[in-house]
């Protein structure tokens, strides 16, 4: 039933911060002037007992609420909506197709100070500049200082420096400071404004295109929507050819937004973009603390930040001038959130080009099925860089069948002698298991007991540095028993390969060089993967052992083997993912060796060297996996030719976690009648059934087609939502789920 004010007092519709699947109306607070307001607003209010924090959806006369029982709001934060109608119609739009709350997913969209109520309002920066002393200084006074000399030099160019700048140009602060002491450097505070453009875009020239780079580089336009796939081997160039897609981006007044995954976000990245254009760049990553956040938000806003680079919710910047979008390794898991708003900034990113109508870019080298279904498809214009930039070759992979022979703490004699080869010669290798900690588990040798964790159903992995038992699921952890908890036996040891144990190990066997280990537990300290890195630059030859942080975006350009150890992990996985995600992961791992000029090896130790998937892998490379993982998909009837979505329910007693999940499909059968479009799967247990005490199980439902499947979840969500067995679980809805775990 819906009422209608009595007075035509307008009433005020707003999304919270909670995890219910609709709006809430309010009545204005006192005294506001309700003819300036606007949808995006963010507006202080009374729930229950506490004061939330929402964004004004709309002012309306009629509610589904009853009228008399509507609260007035507290407070507008701020006049000026907090995000424009463009974002907020995106959020909404993700939050309907995701089966996600309005106001979780407009969280999403919005940095934690503004949710918390701070104005939105940039601050003012510190910049370095020259005192009045500073200038008239002679040629050549600060000689016995060079780097002091550098910075006078730079501020005599530029004029002035931010704290940006300063890492740019590699002046420690500390120098700065020197000068500031010597009363030659002063520091301002400015608000950054939109500076008119500089007459020179560049800072350096960009590079001359290959007539392959040139082909695909043309075909794009800027005017209008329109999603490419540039499809390219690492080392191709395609960076470069986002660079200049950009420049012509930055040309025509408008802003540009790439996206990253986490772990590629490096300064080496960053570094590439600030040497090459004139203009602010802005990144928003993970590093950033909630202000600096905000304030990159702000300038991207304000149009002031010319080029945003950032992870996965760095979608949902707001642009003033938006002109292009680019979504480097968009085949990269990261691009989905695994909780709350499951969305896809990929799959997102191409409904906010469409309706800004400016281009899209998904780059890759191992393009996601979906994406490359699209491409073939038509849907997407197919761009394809089958060279390697500059004069780098593409690396040789060798398949080494380790059946039945000795291994040596997991390596085979040919992949040590390998390795011994490479850094005689002065080269780098990189060897790559996608296991951390010493070794998956303990094991006792007289009776077999294996160090279960209590929690889930997982082995607790061992780890060395510090000594401890971790489950990598449920984050338990204890102490390394010293006798068997079965059998009192002492005989217990470590069972098979970690990066932690290859680290050991290879280092015994090469003492004279450098062995450098890079996974979550080396790197967890703040720049901890740019301080181990720094070795690998140096260009000494050394070994670099680590999982897959090593894999992606980096760019090592004296790593000239590549040893995998097991290429077999996703071969049999139950996700049918699983052969995808090897693939891509096994190609971009092989990708790092041999960048520039020196020739790159690769080196794939397998158990099933005569798998047809490893097989077409290696002789025939991704496209001819993708191909044939795509033929697979068609016969199974699943992604990309299928829309999925998975119904996820956890409870500590499995029969609640069932039972709801047995109601969720007997209501979907009741709205979306047997047909034969539409397939039911479930409830079964998830792969891992326990995790962290709770049984997990999941539904999945597929369907041939998008939109019936849409039109049945939103349903479906608010019959669940309301349901009581809903009380006694956690569940959730994914929506094109991407882990099927
Ligand atoms: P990708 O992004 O596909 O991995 P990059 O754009 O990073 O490839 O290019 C790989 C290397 O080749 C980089 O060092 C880059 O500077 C260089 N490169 C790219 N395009 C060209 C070009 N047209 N001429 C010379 N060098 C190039
Ligand atoms: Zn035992
Ligand atoms: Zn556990």
């Amino acid at each position: 039933m819906t009422h209608t004010s009595s007075t035509e007092t307008l009433l005020l519709e707003i999304a919270l911060p909670v995890p219910l699947r609709r709006c809430f109306d309010y009545l204005p607070p006192a005294d506001t002037n309700l003819t300036e307001l606007q949808p995006g607003v963010l507006v202080r209010v009374p729930f229950g007992r506490q004061e939330l924090i929402g964004v004004l959806i709309k002012v309306k006369t009629e509610s589904e609420q009853n009228l008399d029982k509507l609260r007035p709001a507290l407070a507008i934060i701020d006049p000026r909506p907090a995000l424009d109608n463009e974002l907020l119609d995106l959020c909404l739009w993700a939050a309907d197709y995701y089966q996600c709350a309005p106001g979780e997913a407009l969280q999403t969209a919005l940095p934690v100070l503004l949710r918390q109520g701070e104005p939105a309002q940039l601050r003012g920066e510190p910049v370095f500049r020259l005192t009045t002393e500073g200038k008239g200084l002679p040629d050549g006074a600060l000689k016995r200082s060079p780097k002091q000399a550098a910075l006078l030099a730079a501020l005599q160019t530029h004029h002035q420096l931010s704290r940006n700048d300063l890492e740019l140009f590699e002046i420690p602060r500390t120098i700065a400071k020197n000068l500031i002491d010597k009363g030659l450097v002063r520091i301002d505070e400015i608000v950054p404004s939109q500076a008119p453009h500089p007459a020179l875009l560049l800072r350096e020239p960009s590079l001359v295109l290959s007539e392959e780079q040139q082909a695909a580089f043309a075909q794009i336009t800027y005017d209008s929507f329109k999603t490419y796939l540039l499809d390219g081997a690492t080392g191709s160039g395609k960076t470069e050819i986002y660079l200049q897609a950009i420049e012509e981006t930055l040309k025509k007044g408008k802003q540009a937004l790439v996206l990253v995954p986490e772990i590629g976000l490096t300064p080496q990245t960053l570094q590439r973009f600030q040497r090459r254009f004139n203009l602010p760049i802005v990144a928003l990553h993970s590093g950033l603390n909630d202000r600096e956040r905000l304030d990159a938000w702000l300038q991207a806003r304000d149009g002031i930040a010319r080029i945003i680079i950032g992870t996965r919710s760095a979608l949902f910047t707001p642009l003033k001038e938006p002109g292009i979008l680019i979504i480097d390794e968009e085949h990269d898991g990261s691009f989905k959130q695994q909780d709350g708003f499951r969305y896809s900034a990929r799959d997102l990113a191409a409904v906010r080009a469409h309706r800004l109508g400016i281009p899209l870019i998904l780059g890759s080298a191992t393009p996601s099925l979906e994406t490359l279904h699209n491409a073939i498809q038509g849907r997407y214009h197919y761009l394809r860089l089958k060279a390697r930039a500059g004069n780098a070759r593409p690396p040789e992979i060798q398949l080494l069948d380790v059946r039945g022979e000795i291994l040596h703490e997991g390596f085979a004699q040919a992949s040590i002698d390998a390795i011994g080869d490479t850094l005689g010669k002065g080269n780098q290798v990189l060897v790559f298991l996608n296991r951390r900690g010493y070794a998956p588990t303990l094991e006792c040798h007289d009776c077999g007991w294996l160090a279960n964790c209590n929690h889930c159903d997982a082995r607790m992995t061992v780890h060395q540095t510090p000594r401890h038992l971790h489950c990598h699921h449920c984050d338990h952890q204890r102490g390394i028993p010293k006798r068997c908890p079965n059998c009192n036996s002492s005989r217990i040891q470590p069972i098979g390969q970690g990066t932690e144990r290859s680290e050991v190990v290879l280092q015994q066997l090469f003492p004279a060089h450098k062995v450098i280990r890079v996974d979550r537990d080396s790197t967890r300290n703040k720049d901890g993967m740019q301080k181990l890195l720094a070795d690998v630059h140096s260009s000494e030859p050394c070994i670099l052992v680590g999982t897959q942080m090593l894999a992606k975006g980096h760019h090592f350009a004296d790593v000239t083997l590549v040893v995998i150890i097991d290429a077999d992990a996703g071969l049999f996985s139950t996700d049918f993912r699983g052969a995808e995600r090897m693939g891509q992961l096994l190609l971009q791992v092989a990708g790092r060796a041999g960048r520039e000029e020196k020739h790159g090896r690769v080196m794939l130790q397998s158990h099933h060297t005569d798998h047809p998937l490893v097989q077409t892998l290696v002789q025939q490379g991704y496209h001819a996996l993708a191909d044939l993982i795509l033929h697979e998909r068609q016969i199974t009837q699943l992604p990309p030719y299928r829309h999925l979505a998975l119904i996820r329910a956890e409870s500590k007693q499995a029969i609640a976690a069932v039972d709801f999940l047995q109601t969720a499909r007997k209501m979907a059968e009741q709205l979306q009648a047997p047909h034969p479009l539409f397939s039911y799967l479930g409830p079964l247990p998830a792969m891992m059934e326990k995790r962290g005490d709770r049984f997990r199980y999941q539904l999945q439902i597929n369907s041939a087609q998008r939109k019936p499947l849409q039109q049945l979840l939103s349903e479906l969500a608010l019959q669940l939502e309301a349901s009581p067995l809903a009380k006694r679980v956690r569940w959730s809805i994914d929506v094109d789920p991407q882990e099927m775990g």
